[in-house]
């Protein structure tokens, strides 16, 4: 980056990464873990490469206990670290599930401790020092923070700071608990802590006013080596800094390396969202559903030149793909490219006869879904039997507490039909189509994500990935309901699959 030579910058050359999703991340406002849950997450986390793994507060429940001690006897590649308060009994409980760090932690902001601790700031300070003492005669790795540090005076916070190095902490951590610093500021503070210790600082923010992974980056700047942060950047409140954000900011602008492998990040991502239930919003950086995304006539011209044009970072790179949005910004290239894949030969006239449409639909209100274009492609070019794919009829039926529905298809220009039945209209509709494609074509369900707005829009979508014979197909669908906008997902992936059997015949 241009900017790296004017900015002063105090990098270190690795920045460890804490990963507290299973602790803070866990703590968000109705997200909750099944223990099982928590240790596949953990694994997927150790999986990603991160060099620490926040799993919990053992005081929190005997589920939460014993699914941390079941992740330390695991021997996962990341340090397993509990969280715990300046308290022998907290230490004690933490010494049970055997974890190879110990994060202790005790506020040192006026407010905490008139409010919440009713301490003195001499107090605090002792608890804090022999908190670490004590943790750190069972031979753990202490990682001390000092809650709510950016709202802390500063000379007070740095005297902790040193009293604890003395008393044996490895590292140390300056959160910004309710996320009220500024880039400047946390870079500052960080400066002045890095200053005053030998031992490793750490940076821990929370993104209420939006700057978690901002106020992080210029903990890195001013010399922080660790950062914690979360998958998705879920956490209290508005969440903690995104792991994602912070990683690839740090390769990809600062230069500088974590120990995470960046193409596993969306697949972690996806089962952050899908066992802690919090959704990712669509235009979230990296694992946002658009983040790859384009429809602009002017950017996919440029993207289908050379992608570094209007995207920063290939897609590939977080294990995603680059995805081309149809509508009334598309331009003719984007469009070429895509009816090329489905095995159309390019003819400028009729492909502008179809960009045309496509506006038109899209003027109206109409979303575009690839289903919609190929239709329209099939019109221009003349209803060729082969290449006929869409959702010909779906019934759903409540019987009792679950629901039946009957999918018909026409898929590559065979008609094929199946049933199923589940506890919502969604899952009867999955297994009735899935049901039906197994007649035509081997695959595995890979992963599906639906999104379904509020009353009032009339069009869901879906997207499914699947997998037939070690390749994976992607099928989007809309519908004025979730359940056909996942019929028609599935449509549409098979209609790949065939396409992509057809053409391996040929060769
Ligand atoms: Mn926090």
């Amino acid at each position: 980056m241009a900017w790296r030579d004017f900015l002063e910058l105090n990098l270190s050359s690795r920045v460890v990464v804490f990963d507290t999703t299973l602790r803070d991340g866990e703590q968000t406002a109705g997200a909750a873990l099944k223990p099982d849950d928590k240790v596949r997450l953990a694994e997927a986390l150790a999986d990603l490469g991160v060099d620490v793994v926040e799993a919990g507060f053992p005081p929190v429940s005997a589920g939460e206990s014993s699914a941390i001690k079941e992740i330390t006897a695991m021997g996962l590649g990341s340090k397993i670290c509990v969280l715990s308060r300046c308290e022998k009994s907290d230490i004690d409980s933490a010494a049970k599930v055997n974890p190879d760090w110990i994060h202790v932690f005790i506020a040192t902001s006026d407010i905490h401790l008139q409010h919440k601790l009713k301490l003195s700031r001499d107090q605090a300070l002792e608890k804090a020092v022999s908190a670490v003492e004590y943790a750190k005669s069972f031979g753990f790795t202490v990682h001390f923070s000092a809650e709510d540090a950016t709202r802390t005076e500063l000379p007070f916070l740095l005297k902790v700071f040193k009293a604890v190095e003395e008393a044996g902490a490895d590292s140390i951590d300056i959160p910004d608990t309710v996320g009220t610093a500024v880039p400047p500021a946390m870079k500052k503070i960080t400066a002045e802590v890095v200053k005053a210790v030998k031992i490793p600082v750490a940076v821990h923010c929370h993104d209420d006013f939006g700057l978690a992974v901002a106020n992080s980056l210029a903990g890195v700047e001013a010399g922080a080596e660790i950062v914690h942060a979360t998958v998705n950047g879920i956490g209290e409140r508005a969440g903690n800094a995104s792991l994602e954000e912070i990683v690839a900011s740090l390769r990809f602008l600062y230069g500088v390396d974590t120990s995470i492998r960046l193409e596993k990040i969306y697949r972690v991502s996806r089962l952050v969202e899908k066992l802690m239930g919090i959704v990712v919003p669509k235009n979230k950086a990296i694992v946002g559903d658009n983040a790859f995304a384009h429809e602009s006539g002017i950017h996919v011209h440029g993207i289908l030149g050379n992608p570094t044009t209007y995207e920063p970072v290939m897609p590939e790179v977080f294990g995603r793909r680059r995805r081309i949005v149809f509508g009334k910004h598309s331009g003719i290239h984007g469009l070429e490219a895509f009816l090329r894949e489905y095995g159309f030969t390019v003819d400028r006239d009729k492909v502008s006869q179809i960009l045309w449409r496509i506006k038109d639909y899209a003027d109206a209100g109409g979303k575009v879904s690839e289903e919609t274009v190929l239709s329209f492609a099939q019109d221009v070019y003349g209803r060729r039997s082969m290449h006929r794919s869409y959702v010909r009829n779906l019934f759903l039926m409540l019987a009792g507490n679950s629901f039946k529905a009957q999918v018909d298809l026409m898929v590559a220009g065979e008609p094929v039909s199946g049933d199923g039945e589940g506890p919502s209209s969604v899952e009867a509709a999955l297994n009735a189509v899935s049901n039906a494609l197994k007649k035509i074509a081997e695959f595995r369900v890979e992963d599906l994500k639906i999104h379904a707005p509020l009353v009032g829009h009339h069009s869901s979508e879906a997207e499914v990935v699947v997998s037939s014979k070690g390749v994976e197909f992607v099928g989007r669908g809309i519908g004025a309901d979730p359940a056909l906008a996942v019929v028609a997902a599935f449509t549409s992936a098979a209609h790949q699959i065939m396409f992509d059997s057809r053409r391996l015949e040929a060769e």
